[in-house]
């Protein structure tokens, strides 16, 4: 089989020729039809995280595709069914936070393109007991950005509690963004969207953004406390200084959530106005198999629209040049058909 390979950070991937694995008990073998390409993938292949993936290994945790063959222990899909492959590949099942309803913070989990081989490949294997199945009618190629960029935006406003009437500034309008600005409108919320190319801008827009701003001509929490201060502030953009705008554009009480994870591990908090302000900051990681599932019965309800184009495994390195240089306006999606 094909496959997109990280043989080192900093490094064009290669293309390489690999045997189709074999599914041990609880796996399943995957024939991907469409795969994303996260920020997280771009973080992964150069290796910019505090707990980095070990090269060589195979990036991607939004595939999607057929299930080919299944272990025998394998009873929620079966050969035949379209799956998606997220980022949580597995976890213990047994933990506080697997039984509690937190898969997503167990210890012992395995992530799919990170610390086990993705979905940037004619074939991937996962845990039969992750993978979650796609709805009929869901088209694969708007699967796939749901499966990473989908689930992790819709989980966000949710544990923002963004409600109707609220405003909900959004920074950052790339995968992630486009779909999270939807979420937050789905809630209720006005939203206010920031990038700093006016191209996502449009976009959001067209996807019903009340306001957008270019942070490159304002300040955006000047703008953001001009229109009276947003109740939630979603920081998807790779750079913390806009984690420090999104945090000053929050009314009293109000919450931010971090979820876009740049290279610079560090942004500036001020204690003081924090106290004095109410203000909650709060991480949010991907979503459960649950949230996952809810996110495609959205899309299969017609209430999310998804935005991609497609690209071949073979022109990875240009992709990832065309995200990492914001010439995407939302989503690549290889097509591995
Ligand atoms: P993307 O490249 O598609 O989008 C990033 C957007 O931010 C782009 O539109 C870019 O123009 C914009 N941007 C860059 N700098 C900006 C700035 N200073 N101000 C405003 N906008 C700016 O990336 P993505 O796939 O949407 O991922 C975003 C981040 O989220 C990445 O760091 C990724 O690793 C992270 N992520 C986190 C989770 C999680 O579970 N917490 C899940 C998936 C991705
Ligand atoms: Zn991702
Ligand atoms: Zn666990």
């Amino acid at each position: 089989m094909k496959a997109a390979v990280v043989t080192g950070f900093h490094t064009p991937l290669e293309i390489e020729e690999r045997t189709v694995p074999d599914p041990g008990p609880n796996q399943v073998l995957v024939r991907i039809e469409a795969s994303g390409l996260c920020h997280t993938d771009i973080h992964a292949a150069n290796g910019d995280w505090p707990v980095k993936p070990a090269p060589p290994f195979i990036p991607g945790h939004e595939g999607v595709g057929i299930v080919e063959s299944a272990g025998a222990s394998v009873t929620r899909v079966k050969p035949g069914d379209r799956v998606a492959v997220p980022w949580l590949g597995s976890a213990c099942g047994e933990c506080e936070y697997c039984l509690t309803g937190w898969e997503t913070l167990c210890e012992s989990q395995q992530n799919t393109g990170y610390s086990i081989d993705g979905g940037w490949a004619e074939y991937v294997l996962a845990d039969g007991r992750y993978v979650v199945k796609v709805p009929e009618g869901v088209d694969p190629f708007e699967a796939a950005p749901l499966t990473c960029a989908g689930v992790t935006t819709y989980k966000a406003v949710k544990v923002s509690g963004a409600r109707p009437s609220d405003l909900v500034a959004i920074f950052g309008i790339g995968g992630l963004g486009h779909l999270a600005l939807q979420y937050a409108q789905i809630a209720g919320a006005q939203v206010v969207a920031v990038d700093l190319i006016d191209e996502k801008l449009d976009m959001a827009r067209e996807l019903g953004a009340a306001y957008t701003l270019n942070a490159r001509e304002k300040d955006p929490a000047e703008y953001i406390q001009g229109l009276g201060g947003a109740d939630t502030a979603i920081a998807l953009a790779v750079n913390p200084k806009s984690f420090e705008q999104a945090y000053r554009s929050l009314k009293r009480g109000g919450t931010l959530v971090l979820v876009g994870l740049p290279a610079d591990n560090n942004m500036n908090l001020p204690i003081f106005e924090t106290v004095l302000n109410g203000i909650k900051v709060v991480g949010s990681i991907v979503g459960t198999r649950v949230d996952l599932q809810e996110v495609f019965e959205l899309h299969a309800a017609g209430k999310t629209s998804v935005h991609y184009h497609t690209r071949k495994l073979d022109e990875v390195n240009d992709a990832i040049r065309d995200v990492e240089n914001g010439r995407v306006d939302a989503r690549l999606v290889f097509d591995m058909s």
